[in-house]
């Protein structure tokens, strides 16, 4: 087992199955799509690299559209209904 603590996230790897636990809502994450999701969040974006640090961050899709601002398109999630609704035809 693995354990990567970053404040209150954290993986766990045991064998081949990883858990993940959701930023938001400090929940496990189950792997069905579109879950698991990531989040990369880079400080100081606008400044030159080396002052740059990053961190990935993992979140429920359901989590994620509740947090974010309505004006804030998530492209990303309307791309993965497009995917499902071509599979299904
Ligand atoms: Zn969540």
């Amino acid at each position: 087992m693995q354990r990567n603590n970053c404040g209150t996230v954290w993986v766990r790897v045991v064998l081949m199955f990883t858990e993940y636990q959701c930023c938001f809502c400090g929940q496990s994450i189950e792997p069905v799509g579109p879950d698991v999701g990531g989040l990369l969040y880079t400080t100081n974006i606008d400044r030159l690299p080396e002052k740059q640090h990053d961190q990935q961050l993992w979140c429920h899709a359901r989590c994620l559209k509740q947090h974010v601002h309505p004006s804030v398109p998530l492209y990303v999630l309307d791309l993965v209904e497009a995917t499902a609704n071509e599979e299904s035809e």
